[in-house]
């Protein structure tokens, strides 16, 4: 028998689940809890309910784990990287990234990516499988447990495209806001996309709350095409549609984020044409000079092209963001210790 996976389930769920096993419902909050608010990893710990109890839920259910398969903190200590190892051996990754307003955690939604943006890590890993919203929590939980810490922020933005698995995802964000769990604030949520449009559309109808990010990295169909095979589908004018009508009926600005690549997509005209493009949208840039992944291919722009770039923007009256560069030295970008994992490889 296939045991369900229970860290995935809302309180709802839960209640009619224990109400079915014949447990009166209180159960289930008692169980959410030990879950979500102590992260249990076995129901052994939840040691306010009965042996036979724990046994017969057991029987039912299974509860996901994962283990730190590796750990890098980068030298100024503001930035630990995770690569954890699935209950079926697959990898992912997550990075936890200290603030002056807390712990953010970038979050995995898919162990690799099918996307296939020229320049980023996860695609070159290939890709394997969609994440359950109860393997999103775990990285939260374990990176909790494993520093002592409480993360307060959660970007989707680690391996995996979150709107390619977007029932997951919404679900995973679900819980993560739930009060009984971590109650994260939808404004401390962002979920970043490559652009899938429908789905922008699909989102938009539940009228989120969280930070929508969209990776532009170009200004023209020419240029994003280059780097990212999903605009042959839904090119920059869609894109864009589909993001002015996003914060219309969200009332929520979206946040564009620009690779900075150099001699590719960062002079002063490409600016322009940037903001062009972006006029009348409600939204905040954010400049990321590139992360070289691959020897020799992409390089990140240098910092006068970048700041100059940014001045273009700001001028038109665009609110703009130099992204601070966390974890360089230990591969922090999504994808790349997956990658560099030689087992993680293996067998693809
Ligand atoms: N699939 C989603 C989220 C994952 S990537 C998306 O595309 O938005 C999170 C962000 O990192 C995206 O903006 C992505 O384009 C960017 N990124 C990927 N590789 C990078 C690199 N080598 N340097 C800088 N940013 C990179």
């Amino acid at each position: 028998m296939n045991k369900t996976d229970i860290k995935s389930m809302n309180m709802e769920e839960l209640r009619a689940a224990v109400t079915e096993m014949g447990l009166p419902s209180f159960r289930a909050a008692q169980i959410y809890r030990w879950l979500h608010k102590t992260g249990a990893e076995s129901f052994d710990e939840m040691t306010d309910l009965s042996l036979s109890l724990r046994e017969k839920i057991g029987y039912n259910f299974v509860i996901f784990s994962s283990s730190i398969e590796k750990k890098l903190i980068s030298e100024y200590n503001d930035t630990v990287k995770y690569l954890f190892r699935l209950h079926d051996g697959e990898f992912i990754e997550s990075v936890l990234m200290k603030y002056s307003y807390g712990y953010t955690l970038c979050v995995s939604s898919q162990a690799g990516c099918r996307m296939g943006c020229s320049f980023c890590a996860s695609a070159l890993g290939g890709f394997s499988r969609n994440l359950a919203a109860s393997e999103m929590l775990a990285q939260i939980y374990s990176a909790q447990r494993d520093m002592s810490i409480r993360v307060s922020h959660i970007v989707l933005m680690g391996m995996g495209e979150p709107l390619d698995n977007y029932e997951n995802v919404t679900r995973f964000i679900e819980l993560a806001s739930s009060e009984e769990g971590l109650n994260i604030g939808m404004r401390n949520i962002s979920l970043s996309t490559c652009g899938i449009v429908p789905k922008i559309y699909e989102l938009m109808k539940t009228k989120p709350q969280f930070t929508l990010s969209v990776s532009l990295h170009a200004p023209n169909d020419v240029l994003r095409s280059e780097i990212m095979p999903v605009n042959k589908k839904w090119g920059v004018e869609e894109l864009l549609r589909a993001c002015r009508e996003y914060a219309k009926v969200t009332s929520r600005r979206v946040s564009f984020e620009y690779a900075m690549i150099d001699s590719f997509n960062d002079t002063p005209e490409n600016a322009l044409e940037l903001a062009g493009r972006l006029r009348g949208i409600l939204c905040h840039i954010n400049l990321i000079p590139l992360n070289e992944v691959r020897e020799g291919e992409y390089k990140g722009s240098p910092r006068d092209r970048v700041d100059a770039f940014a001045r273009v923007l700001s001028e038109k009256g665009f609110a703009v963001t130099v992204r601070r560069r966390l974890g360089a030295d230990i591969n922090a970008s999504c994808g790349q210790l997956r990658r560099g994992n030689s087992a993680a490889v293996a067998g693809r």
